[in-house]
């Protein structure tokens, strides 16, 4: 069976050169077509022989996703990938441009299976786990695509990155290695619903990584009426494990606060809310949720948010009002892929 060959850390590229009996440093030529150059074919390494391609093309292959639609946005240069996987599961990508940088967000899986409530990529389930390499190529099309560099990317796309975590460990890992794009590890979020065990390993791997948590209820209670996950492990255990995570790793703590009208938007809301982020030190970003036609909720009037972040800032609390971008594009995070499959008949609805 053929690897795929953008999988490999530099360290295992160099091991299975060596032992095709090349020299060592055939794996630093190769490894920088296939992550700095963004190669997609053996044929494009045109400072390798011909005998060395035709070698590797019969051990390896190189992962590629096909772009199916972009959406532009003419208000902020937003763009909104969908794209093709070998297998014809699709994926959506987006495209942000701030002062600070570009910043990518990726998918870690194709669909999802924690079931969050307000969610358009766990309508339909898991699909499969996407490997790093495939991670890797959303970022790496992107910049093909635009011409221009990816400094920050964050794993907020479909799925959830810690039911899939050694691939997205290994993305981590490469996309942060200087014989790649370099990425620096503190322009790296992973955002989590709160996989407890997960968050546990995570830290004992000591990356420089932002850890942003799904909290979007301050109680078990309400957190359980909209996010399965926490039948399984209670809030009072994400907030530990998110705790040991910012002790071991000396790295502050993202809470994000999806704000749906009605359900977690009132006053004693917003004071346990600033409890929770005072005893963590954590930023609050609050999110006017996306209405998805399925799943029944609305955002809160403006001034609702606006009075929420009021409340919290003089409890203390450090919190941002996430911009919305691209809104003359705007389809909820999901929704492109969805809208895709049900064109397809891969949807049962
Ligand atoms: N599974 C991970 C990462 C993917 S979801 C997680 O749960 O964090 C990325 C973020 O988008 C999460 O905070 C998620 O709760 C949020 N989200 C999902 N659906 C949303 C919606 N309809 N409106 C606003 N935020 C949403």
């Amino acid at each position: 069976m053929k690897e795929d060959i953008r999988e490999l850390y530099f360290d295992e590229l160099s091991e299975r050169l060596v032992s095709m009996g090349e020299p060592k440093f055939r794996a630093a030529q190769i490894y920088d077509w296939l992550h700095k150059k963004k190669a997609s074919d053996f044929s494009e390494m045109t400072n390798l022989s011909k005998g060395l391609r035709e070698k590797l093309s019969e051990s390896f292959y190189i992962t590629g996703l096909r772009p199916v639609s972009v959406l532009c946005s003419k208000l902020d240069g937003t763009r909104k990938y969908l794209f093709s996987l070998g297998d014809g599961n699709v994926i959506e990508a987006v495209l942000m441009k701030y002062h600070f940088g570009n910043s990518v967000c990726i998918s870690t899986q194709a669909g999802c299976r924690m079931g969050c409530r307000f969610c358009a990529s766990t309508l339909d389930g898991l699909k499969r786990n996407l490997s790093a390499a495939e991670m890797l190529s959303e970022v790496y099309e992107i910049e093909r695509d635009t011409g221009e560099r990816v400094s920050h990317v964050v794993l907020m796309g479909s799925g959830e990155p810690l039911d899939n975590y050694d691939e997205t460990v290994r993305f981590i890992r490469m996309i942060s290695d200087g014989r790649g794009l370099g990425i620096s590890q503190r322009n790296i979020t992973l955002s989590t619903c709160g996989i407890v065990p997960k968050i546990y390993e995570l830290a004992e791997l000591r990356l420089q990584i932002t850890l942003a948590l799904s909290l979007h209820a301050a109680t078990q209670e309400k957190r359980l009426a909209t996010m399965p996950i926490a039948g399984a492990y209670e809030l009072s255990s994400v907030l530990s494990a998110c705790r040991y995570y910012t002790e071991t790793t000396g790295r502050r703590l993202s809470l994000e606060y999806a704000m749906a009208k009605g359900v977690n938007d009132t006053d004693e809301d917003a004071e346990l809310l600033s409890r929770i982020a005072g005893r963590l030190h954590a930023h609050v970003n609050l999110i006017p949720i996306n209405p998805v036609k399925e799943c029944g909720f609305s955002e809160p009037q403006k001034a609702g948010i606006e009075h929420f972040k009021k409340r919290l800032e003089g409890l203390g609390t450090n919190v941002t009002i996430r911009r919305e971008m691209g809104r003359d594009i705007d389809s909820a995070c999901g929704q492109l892929r969805r809208r895709y499959m049900i064109d397809a008949g891969l949807c049962t609805d």
